[in-house]
Order: C-alpha cells, then sequence, then structure tokens
C-alpha cells in the first residue's frame, strides 16, 4: 500500500509570527491517520513551526535546500542544518525554483542525493511548461526530469523519494489539470519509475499531483489509480487544507 500525502508548500508566504498561528489553526483541523500530512515553509520558520507540530504526525518540511554540507555558500541552507532542527522532509526542484533559481536536473539530482544522505524526505517536482504540453511533449519532458534527477539511487534510496507532478501551467493559475491528464502523467512517471527501478519499486513510491489543487477538486484528484496525494500551494495557506488533507 502506497503511502498517500498531502503536502502543503507555503512558498514564500507567512512571518514566524504568522506562521505559527497557521500552524497552529490547521493542527487540529487536517490530524488524521489515513494520510500522512506535511507543512514545507519558509527556513525562518521551520523552527518555530516544529514547536507547534511537537507531539503531532504532521512533519516539518523544508522548501529546498543545498546539496553541499557546508561551505562558502552564502544565503544557502544545508541538510545537517535542516535535520537538526526537526525538519523530516524537503520540497526539490519546484518549478519556481527551476525559473528563478537555475534549478536544473542536474542539481536536482545532487539535492535528492544529499536529502536521502542525511535520511530526509525529498519531494522531487516535475512538469512541463504550456508550451510542452502543447508541442506534445509533456511524457518526454517528464521522462528526462524524472531518468536525471533519480539518476544513480538504489532501488531502495528510490522507494524513499516522493515524486510530485506539477505541470507548470497549474501551478498559482486556478487552471487545474483534469483527472485524465493528471493520472496519464502520473501513470507515465511509475512507467519511468519501473523502467528505472522494476516494477515492485515503482508500485511502492508516492506520486503527487500539485497545481491548483482545491477543496472542491481534490476528491476526485486523489481518487486516480496513480495520483497518491497532492502537493498544495494556495489553499495550504487557508481551512481548505483540510478538506484537501481530508481527501
Ligand atoms: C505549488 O506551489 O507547488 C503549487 C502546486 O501551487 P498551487 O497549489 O497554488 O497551484
Amino acid at each position: 500500500m502506497r503511502k498517500k500525502i498531502v503536502a502543503g508548500n507555503w512558498k514564500m508566504n507567512k512571518t514566524p509570527k504568522e506562521a505559527v498561528a497557521l500552524a497552529e489553526m490547521l493542527k487540529p483541523k487536517v490530524a488524521t491517520d489515513n494520510s500522512q500530512v506535511i507543512f514545507c515553509v519558509p527556513y525562518v520558520d521551520l523552527i518555530p513551526v516544529a514547536e507547534v507540530l511537537k507531539g503531532t504526525n504532521i512533519l516539518l518540511g523544508a522548501e529546498n535546500l543545498h546539496f553541499e554540507d557546508k561551505g562558502a555558500y552564502t544565503g544557502e541552507i544545508s541538510a545537517p542544518m535542516l535535520k537538526e532542527i526537526g525538519v523530516k522532509c524537503v520540497v526539490i526542484g519546484h518549478s519556481e525554483r527551476r525559473e528563478y533559481f537555475a534549478e536544473t536536473d542536474e542539481t536536482v539530482n545532487k539535492k535528492v542525493v544529499k536529502a536521502l544522505e542525511y535520511g530526509l524526505l525529498p519531494i522531487m517536482c516535475c512538469g512541463e511548461s504550456l508550451a510542452e504540453r502543447e508541442d506534445g511533449i509533456t511524457i518526454e519532458k517528464i521522462r528526462i526530469q524524472i531518468k536525471k534527477g533519480m539518476k544513480g539511487l538504489s532501488k531502495d534510496d528510490a522507494k524513499k523519494v516522493v515524486v510530485a507532478y506539477e505541470p507548470i501551467w497549474a501551478i498559482g493559475t486556478g487552471r487545474v489539470a483534469t483527472t485524465e491528464q493528471a493520472q496519464e502523467v502520473c501513470h507515465a512517471i511509475r512507467v519511468v519509475l519501473g523502467e528505472l527501478f522494476g516494477e515492485d519499486t515503482a508500485q511502492e513510491i508516492s506520486i503527487l499531483y500539485g497545481g491548483s489543487v482545491s477543496a472542491a477538486n481534490a476528491a476526485e484528484l486523489f481518487k486516480m489509480e496513480d495520483i497518491d496525494g497532492g502537493l498544495v500551494g494556495g489553499a495550504s495557506l487557508k481551512e481548505d487544507f483540510e478538506v484537501i488533507a481530508k481527501a
């Protein structure tokens, strides 16, 4: 049985005080044993939100990490730093990081490897642009992102990765992929995972859909065979996240 996961990506929202208030508000609402709920929050919010989440089964996640342990990388945060403050999970290769911060499949791969080395759960993002979808190269693009992002991983390590399919044209736009579009790509992801790591391993890897997931569409999306939950941006900052977590 694959793990059902609902991860909120708070992006660059919420000061530490606001983050504590949001986490306190959501904590009792999203407590569920049926799925793994994760709050991925800005770096400065991690320590105060960790306090709020103590004693719950909600996991704390970061939105990025550096692929070196330490060194002259001004402004960056490393896996051991995250580990020490109780972070359990990290978003890697979000399309906003790829677009605005020059992330490539190669840096994504290094970050996935580093997260695994420190026992952090990587949520590795992939997704096509609108132009790529219109050119009919969605599956091709996704296959390359998965192959490069998970390059060199053993089967055991691959099982510890969560993949998030996030069509770029659906992120923050209110334009959600249809359940069929989302399922088609999530299935294609499982196929490539099977080619890389074997069918048994592919069946154990959780694949999330992200892109304008809302209280209104979550249940339909999460019913699809290859969709094991969601990576949620905007709707994770409000009460709607309760409905999504319960879906
Ligand atoms: C995201 O940031 O990963 C995301 C999917 O955002 P939204 O839900 O707002 O589209």
